[in-house]
């Protein structure tokens, strides 16, 4: 059951600053989120989300018809994006975009930007790493257990390297390990996410694989380290996804992982009732972390 709200019937509104068109656009159909709903949903949670967007090379998916149609992922400033709240960096002839206020996040939505996505690096120090991710992804045949315990594995993994380790929901299907970490070289931090990846399913055949090889993924969870490069990127916590319900990629502490349902458990409709039972960060302290990789 999709709960109504009161429709105001504007042709445009204007939240935080930024005017929106078509601002009764449904972007998600099954969750009866609209243009508005989705650019209110950011102004409530930017100073959540601010931390680990700003400052940082975004990519983006744009899908203007909403969730159902059309999506495009962009990696540079393109054509029907405002820019005048956004910060724009040349890099090979095109201009990359980082989002370091609202009224850039805003001016996203006005654009049917419906994820967004970040690099592992800042735009000032783009050779170094600070931010690594183990993406997990189930392979046909797996179970939500299974995904758990791949990312309990992880973490262990880490924590016996003294390496300090977070957890979100991807919004999808499966979970992000987040690594800070001080400015590393890329080269340097590929290799350690493949080298850990590779430990895995060396350890586990049954249950990991370290390869992206469709066929090798049934009954098995892929270790994507392949997020850990240059211009690779991953969901933002807090950004949207374009997928069923209007999921968000949501922050967890480890000690919540065994009651989660599910990597689309958090959505835009329930997110906030979340962040406000909240009595700390999830990812408190996850900024001041300056840990150093050990050698792959
Ligand atoms: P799930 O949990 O369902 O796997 P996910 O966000 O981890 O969700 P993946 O397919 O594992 O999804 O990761 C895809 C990543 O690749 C995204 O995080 C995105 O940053 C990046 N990417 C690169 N090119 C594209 C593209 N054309 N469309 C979507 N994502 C892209
Ligand atoms: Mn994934
Ligand atoms: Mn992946």
């Amino acid at each position: 059951p999709v709960k109504k709200r009161a429709s105001k019937d504007s042709k445009n509104a204007t939240v935080g600053g930024i005017a929106l068109s078509h601002p009764d656009r449904v972007y998600w159909e099954d969750a009866g989120v609209t243009k508005r709903d989705l650019a209110e949903y950011y102004k409530d949670v930017w100073t959540w989300m601010a931390p680990h967007v700003a400052g940082r090379p975004i990519s983006l998916l744009r899908c203007p018809e909403g969730a159902s149609g059309q999506c495009f992922f962009q990696k540079h400033a393109a054509a029907g994006i405002a820019t005048e709240h956004l910060h724009l960096v040349p890099e090979k002839g095109d201009k990359i975009i980082s989002v370091d206020n609202l009224g850039g996040l805003l001016s996203l939505v006005q654009a049917g930007v419906l994820e967004v996505h970040t690099r592992g690096t800042t735009v000032d120090d783009r050779e170094n790493a600070d931010r690594l991710v183990f993406d997990l992804d189930p392979g046909p045949g797996t179970t939500w257990k299974d995904v758990v315990a791949a990312a309990r594995d992880v973490h262990e993994r880490l924590d016996a390297l003294k390496l300090k380790n977070f957890l979100k929901t991807s919004g999808g299907k499966g979970l992000h390990i987040v690594l800070p970490v001080a400015p590393t070289p890329w080269n340097k931090a590929k290799e350690f996410a493949q080298a850990l990846a590779q430990a895995m399913a060396a350890d586990d055949p049954d249950l990991y694989v370290a390869t992206a090889t469709k066929s090798k993924r049934k009954n098995r969870i892929f270790i994507d380290y392949l997020r850990n490069s240059r211009e690779a990127t991953a969901v933002a916590p807090y950004s949207t996804r374009a997928r069923p319900g209007a999921a968000v990629s949501t922050p967890i502490t480890w000690s919540e992982l065994g009651s989660l349902k599910g990597a689309d458990q958090y959505t835009l409709l329930n997110i906030r009732a979340r962040l406000a039972r909240l009595r700390q960060d999830p990812w408190a302290g996850i900024g001041r972390i300056r840990q150093k990789l050990p050698n792959a």
